[in-house]
Formats: C-alpha cells, structure tokens, sequence
C-alpha cells in the first residue's frame, strides 16, 4: 500500500480563498495582527514570512515587530499592553523561540485572551474542555481539519496521539475526544510506543524527534498527521516519521514541508478574522 498524501498546502489555499471572503464582510477598517519577536532566528524568519504572505493575501495587515535580542520580559509584556490598546489591532502573538531569559507562558498571559489568536492562554485553553473555544490552539485545530479531510469517522475511531505538549498534543487529545474517538496520549513514560501506535486508525505525532515512528508502528491504512517539524543538518526538514516507511503502510499521510504547517498558519488568520468580528 502507498499512502495518500493529506495536501495541507492545497487544503491552506482553499481555506484562504473562504478567509478573504470572510474579510470582506468586515468592510474597509484595517484588520491588524501584531507578531513580536525577540531577537532574529532564521527558522522563524521563515515561518514569519510565510505567515505574512497569507495575510496579505486574505487582507490582514500582519506587523511584524522585531525585539533586540537583550529584551527583557517586562519589555516584552509592556509591548503586548501597548499594542493591545491599539484600536485596529484584532490580534497580538509572540513568535518561538524566546530567549531563555523569557517565560512563553508568563509573556502569553500578557495578552488578552480575546486578541489571543493563537489560542495559548490559559483561557482559551480552558474554554476547549467546554467545547466553546473563542480560539482553538491552531495547530490542534489544523490537525483536526486534515483528519476530517480524509473522510475517515472519528466516532468510535482508536486515537493514539503521542506527544502531550500543553499547546499541541493535549489540545488535540481533547478535540478529537469530543468528536467520541478513543483517545489514547503517548509520552516519554510510555513503556512500548509501537504497542499503542499500531492500534491506532488515527495516528497524531508531535514530539520533535525525526525516525521516531517507523512503518513497523502503523496500523495498515491509518491516518497518519506528522505534526513534528525537524531541520537535519543538511537543511532540510522533515517530520517525526520515517516518510518513506510509513507512507508504504498509511492510508493517509501529511508530508513534511506542506501538511500540517500551511493549514496552521490558515487557522491563525481564521482566528484573527474571528477576533475582529468576522462569522467565521
Ligand atoms: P514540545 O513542547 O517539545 O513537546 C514534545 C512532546 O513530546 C512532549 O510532550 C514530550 O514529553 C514528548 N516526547 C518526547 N520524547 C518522546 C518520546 N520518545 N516518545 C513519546 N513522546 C515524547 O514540542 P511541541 O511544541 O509540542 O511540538 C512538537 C513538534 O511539532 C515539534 O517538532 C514542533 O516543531 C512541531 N510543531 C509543528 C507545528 C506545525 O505547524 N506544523 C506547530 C507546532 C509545533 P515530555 O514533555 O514529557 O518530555
């Protein structure tokens, strides 16, 4: 069997042709999310242009703010209240990675959670268990969005997630638990990862590590989301599966580049229309 590749870069494209749309019920006022950084990191550099891009093409005006790499975090956090008061401004985030001198969780309770748009504060987190997020986390959301793509039924489907990061592998744990698959979460204390793994019709990955799931862990036919984003010392990126293994015995598979990152980036906009009013 050869695996269907899941294509979150034509899934992106899609989701961006309904997002302007969407935008244009919001008239002429300027729809504005505010992305900080702190010093300069060529990985995100990368990730920021791309976001900037797709903004640009569904009509939000992405200002990137550029830190010098010594900003403390009280700097940090009087710069996200300062944009925060800004009338035009729909959404405020703060791009990884942060200087170890600064705490990502303390600088995400700096902003409000309705300008939250990544769905990182604890608010917005919470509000998942109630299945009334303002703003789901973007990538478990993205990672919703292509299993559903496939056509698969959740309903009853064996989950296995592996990684339980608090902005990744919990959320979706909790997302795709409310469409009634059985979820089972993987970590650094699972004693046997292929044991869980190849029970699983829905496979989510998301721990940072490249080869970590091989063909010999799936399930023949699974959908497989690799959500991990790994850069190999040639340069190149790949995901937490061994492509070429995996894609032999997958039903569905997301590539890496081109699967999850895209249909992220088209969740953060669709938040950030959601923030400024949009019905979306
Ligand atoms: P993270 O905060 O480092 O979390 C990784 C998780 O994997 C942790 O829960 C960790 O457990 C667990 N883990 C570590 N080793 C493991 C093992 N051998 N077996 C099972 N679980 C293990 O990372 P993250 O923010 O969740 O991101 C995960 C990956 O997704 C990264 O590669 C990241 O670049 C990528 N990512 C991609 C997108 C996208 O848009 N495509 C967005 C966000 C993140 P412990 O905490 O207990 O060690």
């Amino acid at each position: 069997m050869s695996a269907q590749l899941i294509d979150g870069k034509a899934i992106a494209a899609r989701m961006r042709a309904r997002l302007a749309e969407a935008r244009q019920t919001l008239g002429d006022r300027h729809v504005r999310l505010v992305s900080l950084q702190v010093g300069q990191n060529p990985a995100a550099a990368v990730y920021v242009r791309n976001q900037q891009r797709a903004a640009t093409e569904v009509g939000i005006l992405m200002e990137v703010v550029d830190l010098p790499k010594g900003t403390t975090q009280d700097q940090v956090v009087a710069e996200i209240l300062q944009h925060s008061r800004r009338a035009d401004v729909a959404g405020i985030i703060v791009q990884r990675p942060l200087p170890p001198t600064i705490d990502a969780r303390s600088v995400q309770m700096a902003i409000d959670p309705r300008l939250d748009v990544e769905g990182m504060h604890p608010a917005n987190m919470g509000a998942i268990l109630y299945r009334e997020p303002m703003f789901p986390p973007c990538t478990a959301a993205a990672a919703e969005h292509l299993i559903l793509a496939t056509g698969i039924d959740l309903r009853g489907a064996e989950t296995v997630v592996v990684g339980h990061s608090e902005i990744v592998g919990k959320p979706i744990a909790i997302l795709l638990l409310h469409r009634l698959s059985t979820v089972t979460v993987c970590h650094v204390g699972t004693r046997n990862l292929g044991d869980h793994t190849r029970q699983a019709d829905i496979l989510v990955v998301a721990v940072g590590k490249p080869g970590l799931v091989r063909g010999d862990m799936v399930k023949p036919g699974a959908v497989v989301i690799d959500i991990g984003i790994n850069q190999l010392v040639d340069g190149s990126l790949v995901g937490d599966c061994e492509h070429s293994s995996v894609a032999a015995v997958a039903g569905h598979l997301t590539p890496v580049p081109g699967g999850v990152g895209p249909v992220t980036v088209a969740m953060l906009l669709r938040n950030t229309l959601r923030a400024a009013g949009a019905d979306i």
